[in-house]
């Protein structure tokens, strides 16, 4: 089965291609997301942060009684396994268990030290699966913190990474558009991707496109656009600077890096907007448009 990385609020895991996230909310800290397949829940994490050692056993304890009980409120017959070993999650205190209800479901439970997290995941599985397999695939893929100074997010064919101390602000994840917004204090930096590029360009250039998709952002701004080539692709850089010093506030600055990735047909983009300035290549090396050899 194809499969793709799915990565949101510092967790990864890989999942079938054809699964998307369906509903998010909270942060980094504590929240809660659910992945679909093309008509039923799949996946479903739950996680929040513990300000001591969490009790895993009750914790799993607590979740079967409640099933249990939904199971049997809806007549259907409940049986559950605890303490399996088909998955191991490195570095963690878990515990991998199954129930039986309406569906298979498998499950887990796990208390990362280095982030303090602890999370709840849940597959649901199909009759006609191997649902074994596919536990074993998703669950051991499992990360609950990234490596390295990066946060890697994916999601609706948007594949970025941002620094690890900046925060998600925004969203907009739709097959046409997907966009993710960041900040530190003020700074700012975005990630777009749109789709069926040759539809939405109409004959514009990428300048052009730029200059009207952040009209209101960049109105405040005198921006300088330079064509350069990025990844092979067409591409310019956008630099702006404020027209008019606001007292105390500083210049405000935008520096971005738009694409246009001709073999997937969507238009990339990579947007600095804050005071200090910002180097994008590391970032714009970490942000993936195609898939490249190897
Ligand atoms: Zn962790
Ligand atoms: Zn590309």
């Amino acid at each position: 089965m194809p499969e793709q990385l799915f990565a949101w609020q510092k967790f990864s895991l890989r999942i079938p291609e054809d699964w998307v996230l369906a509903r998010y909310e909270g942060d980094a800290a504590r929240g809660y997301l659910r992945i679909d397949d093309e008509d039923m829940v799949r996946v479903e994490l739950k996680w929040e942060t513990a300000t001591k050692v969490p009790d895993l056993e009750k914790m799993v304890e607590r979740y079967l009684k409640g099933t249990a009980k939904e199971m049997k409120k809806s007549r259907l017959p409940f049986t559950s396994e605890r303490h399996l070993k088909l998955v191991k999650f490195p570095g963690k205190r878990f515990e991998l268990f199954r129930w039986r209800g309406e569906c298979e479901c498998w499950c887990f439970v796990t208390w990362c030290a280095e982030c303090g997290r602890v999370v709840i995941g849940r597959l649901i599985c199909r009759e006609y699966e191997n649902s074994k397999e596919l536990a074993r695939s998703i669950f051991g893929s499992f990360r609950d913190h990234p490596d390295g100074e990066y946060q890697r997010w994916a999601v609706f064919g948007l594949d970025c990474s941002a620094p690890k101390q900046w925060v998600l602000v925004q969203s907009s994840l739709r097959p046409g558009l997907a966009e993710l917004e960041f900040d530190l204090a003020g700074e700012r930096i975005r990630f777009t991707r749109v789709s069926i590029a040759h539809i939405v360009l109409q004959g514009k250039t990428i300048e052009q496109w730029y200059r009207e998709f952040f009209e209101k952002r960049l109105r405040p701004l005198g921006v300088e656009f330079e064509n350069t080539t990025h990844r092979g692709h067409t591409a310019c850089r956008a630099t702006g600077k404020q027209r008019r010093t606001i007292p105390f506030l500083g210049p405000a600055r935008l520096e971005a890096l738009i694409w246009l990735c001709e073999p997937e047909d969507k238009v990339f983009a990579l947007s600095y907007f804050g005071k200090k300035g910002m180097d994008l290549s590391p970032l714009a090396r970490l942000f993936r448009c195609h898939r490249e050899e190897g």
